[in-house]
């Protein structure tokens, strides 16, 4: 359960920006889809009702945030990439161009298609990724 004070208040998001601005959030984002499919339940024969979906993402948003407890991602964000994941409009998961590690990126500019790993070495140690990157564009 998430505690009062861990509550955020404010205005719901309206846009992906937390998963699509940096190689963090494109990494986080494909952590949390990877429980999207953990979480339906195989032997209901009923379409799913927006009450069965909202009680779904409360237990994959505690299940997520029980596995990584310092993360900004708020349920609403969930839901909005939840969603757009569902229609295809907007985000696609795929691979990490240095690593082919999980991600997510966003399907009208897929130019920012690395994980936050790989972004990290890039910028500690830039001379392992530059060999790992040579590497892969050959295959
Ligand atoms: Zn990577």
């Amino acid at each position: 359960m998430i505690s009062e004070d861990a509550r955020r208040r404010g205005p719901p998001p309206r846009s992906l920006d937390v998963f699509l601005r940096t190689s963090h959030g494109r990494t986080e984002a494909a952590a949390l889809a990877a429980l999207f499919p953990l979480f339906k339940s195989p032997t209901s024969i009923k379409p799913s009702t927006a009450l069965d979906d909202g009680e779904q993402a409360c237990e994959i948003y505690d299940a997520y945030l029980g596995y990584y407890p310092q993360s900004n991602v708020r349920f609403e964000e969930l839901m909005l990439l939840k969603r757009s994941l569902a229609k295809g409009d907007i985000v696609e998961l795929g691979l990490c161009r240095v690593c082919n590690g999980l991600i997510i990126y966003n399907r009208i500019d897929p130019t920012r298609r690395t994980c936050s790993h790989c972004e990290y070495l890039r910028e500690h140690e830039p001379d392992s990724v530059t060999l790992s990157e040579k590497t892969t564009d050959l295959d």
